[in-house]
């Protein structure tokens, strides 16, 4: 993972910061995870549009699916579905484009707002082919993080699009794929939106609480959590009848739960540059706490293997301590270690007593005592 600016300093984005709304009320865009019909897409227009803070409705038109016999999105029929929402409510509309012809059809129609996702962030090739039909066009886009936790590439494809002419740019928190046990469908890992802030302290940013969230239960807290990190605002997944919804459904709630929801958060006023310290602080914590939980898991991994290894010296006749191997272990591990960077003297404590550790669970598998 990166998120520091190790690599690559010098960071090329000059966004335009007078687009938001100037009243300190944060930008919130709310829509349904996919267009379905026209009534659906209309009823939680005009439902949204009653909600004071909602100015973009947004709608996936091409749903970039996991697996290829999911629901892909209505293509470019929704697209008359959403000039129909802009003619009869006072909404933006806010589509995902994913490649060029995405791009070419949505300005046909008038789209006024872009957002690139998080499987198209990772990929650089498709970033450029989007900036450069872009070229010329100018509309707000929101680029969503990658799904993996690098800061670069989301950096990259913001600075691609600047390149293009792109000035009404920012940035959409959506949380991380990770194999961390964490109750979300994707970690937060706020500190690399926080990051993002102090590297690029005029870009806005958005929370996306719908696809860190995962389960609706979870958006108050993380909507909140935005908030007290500076976000500019939200984008959440609205839906007339969220339990008949063709993708993410589990995630999406009513317009009038929205209403709820908004009404009970606290947006916090902000000079848009400061991040409180103890947040950081806290941020920090919960990334030093993710990977302590890592390192739990690494151990238990390795003591699965080492029961095998057991087993088998057992079923040779062997001896559990093999002098040879463990001095070749130390003398790796340790020119490893110094790589990164890390104290000999410490990395060796560690090694000794993991094999410490590693020999008592193999006198165990020896005398029958562990489970498997
Ligand atoms: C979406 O907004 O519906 C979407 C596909 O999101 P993401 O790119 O964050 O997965
Ligand atoms: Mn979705």
């Amino acid at each position: 993972m990166s998120t520091r600016q190790s690599k690559n300093p010098q960071i090329k984005l000059a966004p335009k910061t007078d687009w938001l709304p100037q009243n300190n009320r944060p930008l919130v865009i709310a829509g349904p995870c996919s267009a379905e019909s026209e009534e659906q897409l209309l009823q939680t227009a005009m439902e949204v549009s009653k909600i004071p803070d909602v100015t973009i409705f947004r709608a996936g038109i091409w749903k970039p699916r996991t697996r290829p016999n999911d629901f892909e999105g209505i293509g470019v029929k929704g697209l008359q579905w959403l000039k129909k929402v802009k003619e009869k409510t006072n909404l933006k509309v806010a589509i995902e484009v994913a490649n060029q012809r995405h791009v070419f059809e949505a300005l046909k129609y008038n789209v006024d707002i872009f957002w690139i996702g998080a499987r198209t962030t990772v990929n650089p090739f498709s970033v450029q082919e989007i900036a450069d039909a872009l070229q010329g066009a100018d509309v707000p886009v929101w680029v969503k993080n990658p799904v993996n936790p690098d800061l670069h590439l989301w950096i990259g494809a913001l600075e691609r699009l600047n390149k293009a002419g792109i000035t009404r740019l920012g940035a959409i928190h959506r949380g991380f794929s990770t194999h961390e046990n964490t109750p979300y469908r994707n970690a937060p890992k706020w500190d690399i939106a926080i990051e993002l802030k102090r590297l690029v302290p005029e870009l806005p940013i958005l929370c996306d609480p719908s696809h860190i969230a995962g389960k609706r239960e979870y958006l108050p807290t993380l909507s909140q959590k935005a908030f007290d990190l500076a976000m500019n605002g939200l984008m959440i997944e609205t839906h007339i009848e969220p339990d008949t919804a063709l993708s993410d459904a589990s995630q999406q709630i009513k317009p009038e739960a929205l209403k709820d929801l908004l009404g009970n958060l606290q947006f916090r006023k902000s000079n848009g540059n400061d991040v409180p310290v103890d947040d950081l602080l806290e941020t920090l914590r919960s990334e030093s706490n993710s990977i302590d939980y890592e390192l739990i898991e690494v151990i238990s991994r390795r003591m699965e293997v080492v029961k095998k290894i057991g087993l088998y010296k057992k079923d040779h006749n062997m001896t559990i301590f093999q002098v040879k191997r463990w001095k070749h272990l130390i003398d790796d591990r340790l020119e490893k270690a110094s790589k990164f960077g890390l104290d000999k003297k410490f990395v060796k404590n560690v090694y000794q007593l993991l094999h410490n550790y590693s020999i008592r669970v193999q006198s165990d598998v020896m005398n029958k005592k562990a489970n498997f």
